[in-house]
C-alpha cells in the first residue's frame, strides 16, 4: 500500500472521536498516527482512556496508542476534530495557527465568514474560502467545517430540489441519543421518552441550512434566499436522525421529477470516486413506512441519505421523510469526506 498521510484526532476518545477510529481503520489515503482528548485522557493507552462504544473493535495499533494533550506540539499536520464546541473555540484556530489542515465536526466555526461549511456532493466549491483565512496566509494552516448532524440530513434532501426552486421549509426532527455524545443525555430522562428541547439545535440548522446552500461570492457566502423553521426533538434512538420536512417550491414539478431528483443525485465525490463517497448519496425508498432508523440508517455504509413518504402537504407544496446517520454522514464520515476532497484539490500537499 502507499504511503498514507498522517492524522490526528481532537477528541479522539468521544462518540465522534471512536467514529472517525472506525472509519479510519482501513482508509486508503489516510493513517490515524496520533490522538488528544482532556487532561482526564492524557498520557493514558487509548484502551484505557476511550470507553469504546462502536460495535467492531479498536484497531490494535489505536488501542495501544498514548492520548496527547490538545496541543500543536508534535501533532501531524492533517488534524479531524471532534471536540466539544466551547473547548474547539479555543483549541482549533491554536492548530490552524500552527500550521495545520483541522477538519471539524464542531460548530465553533461554522458560521465564521471565511471557514467553509461544506458537504462536497452539495457545495464543494465553498472550500475556496480557505484562501481568505489568515491561518493560510500565514502559516499555510486552515479550518473547515461539517455541517450539524441534523443539517446535513435535510441540505442532502433539498439539494437536488433546488432546481425546482426553494422557497420555504419546515423541518421536524427526531434525534438520536448518540447525537448528544458519551454518556449523554441520563437514560431516565429519555427511556420512554420524547425531549423537545436540545440546546442551540434549531438555529443551528436554520442558519447552517442557508450558509450550505448559499453561493460563494467573492470572499463571502451569500445565503439561500428561503424561509425556514426547525422543531428539534431528542428520541430514545440509538443512531439515525430522523426528519419530517414540508417544503414550498417555486416552480411545480411533478411527484416522478421529485423522485428522480433524489435518485439521480450525483455531484463530484462520486466523479471523483472519492473513497468514502457513496454511489448514491440520495435514495428514495417507495414503501409507506420508510425510512426507519433501525432498517434504513446504514444505506451507502451510513453515508447514504434516505428519503420517503413524499405526498401532498394542505399548507406547502409537498412533504417527505429524511433520515440520516448521525455519527457517520453527520459527522466523522462527513469529515472524511471533506479531507478526500481538500486532498485531491491540493490542500493537503
Ligand atoms: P463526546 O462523546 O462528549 O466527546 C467529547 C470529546 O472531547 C472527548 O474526546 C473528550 O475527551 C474531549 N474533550 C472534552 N473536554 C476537553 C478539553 N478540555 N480538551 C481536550 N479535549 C476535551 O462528544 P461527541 O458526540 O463525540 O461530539 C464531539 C463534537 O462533535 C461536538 O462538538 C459535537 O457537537 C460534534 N458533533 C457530534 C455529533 C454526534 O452525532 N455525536 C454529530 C455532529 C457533530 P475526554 O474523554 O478525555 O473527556
Amino acid at each position: 500500500m502507499p504511503t498514507r498521510i498522517p492524522v490526528g484526532i481532537l477528541g479522539a476518545t468521544g462518540v465522534v472521536g471512536q467514529r472517525f477510529i472506525q472509519m479510519l481503520e482501513h482508509h486508503p489515503w489516510f493513517e490515524v498516527a496520533w490522538l488528544a482528548a482532556s487532561d482526564r485522557s492524557e498520557g493514558r493507552p487509548y484502551k484505557e482512556a476511550a470507553r469504546w462504544r462502536m460495535k467492531t473493535a479498536p484497531p490494535a495499533a489505536v488501542a495501544e496508542m498514548t492520548v496527547s494533550t490538545a496541543k500543536p506540539e508534535g501533532a501531524p499536520r492533517v488534524i479531524f476534530a471532534a471536540l466539544d464546541s466551547s473547548i474547539a473555540a479555543e483549541v482549533e484556530p491554536r492548530f490552524a495557527a500552527a500550521g495545520h489542515a483541522v477538519i471539524t465536526n464542531s460548530s465553533a466555526l461554522r458560521m465564521q465568514p471565511d471557514v467553509p461549511l461544506v458537504i462536497p456532493e452539495v457545495n464543494p466549491g465553498h472550500i475556496k474560502l480557505i484562501e481568505c483565512q489568515a491561518w493560510r496566509r500565514q502559516s499555510n494552516g486552515f479550518v473547515v467545517t461539517n455541517p450539524n448532524c441534523s443539517a446535513i440530513g435535510l441540505v442532502m434532501a433539498l439539494a437536488p430540489l433546488q432546481p425546482f426552486g426553494i422557497e420555504t421549509v419546515v423541518a421536524v426532527t427526531m434525534q438520536a441519543v448518540s447525537g448528544a455524545g458519551y454518556p449523554g443525555v441520563a437514560s431516565l430522562d429519555i427511556l420512554g421518552n420524547v425531549i423537545p428541547y436540545i440546546s442551540k439545535e434549531e438555529e443551528k440548522m436554520e442558519e447552517e441550512t442557508l450558509k450550505l446552500l448559499g453561493q460563494l461570492n467573492g470572499s463571502k457566502i451569500v445565503p439561500a434566499p428561503f424561509a425556514m423553521s426547525a422543531h428539534c426533538n431528542r428520541v430514545a434512538v440509538e443512531d439515525g436522525h430522523t426528519e419530517s420536512v414540508s417544503i414550498k417550491l417555486k416552480n411545480k414539478p411533478a411527484t416522478a421529477e421529485i423522485i428522480a431528483a433524489w435518485n439521480e443525485f450525483r455531484s463530484d465525490p462520486q466523479e471523483l470516486n472519492l473513497p468514502s463517497a457513496p454511489a448514491q448519496p440520495v435514495r428514495y425508498l417507495e414503501n409507506v413506512d420508510r425510512p426507519q432508523p433501525r432498517l434504513d440508517v446504514d444505506a451507502g455504509n451510513g453515508m447514504t441519505a434516505s428519503v420517503g413518504r413524499l405526498r401532498p402537504c394542505s399548507v406547502l407544496d409537498w412533504k417527505f421523510t429524511v433520515l440520516s446517520h448521525n455519527t457517520i454522514r453527520g459527522a466523522a464520515g462527513a469529515a472524511i469526506l471533506n479531507a478526500e476532497l481538500l486532498k485531491v484539490r491540493g490542500y493537503l500537499d
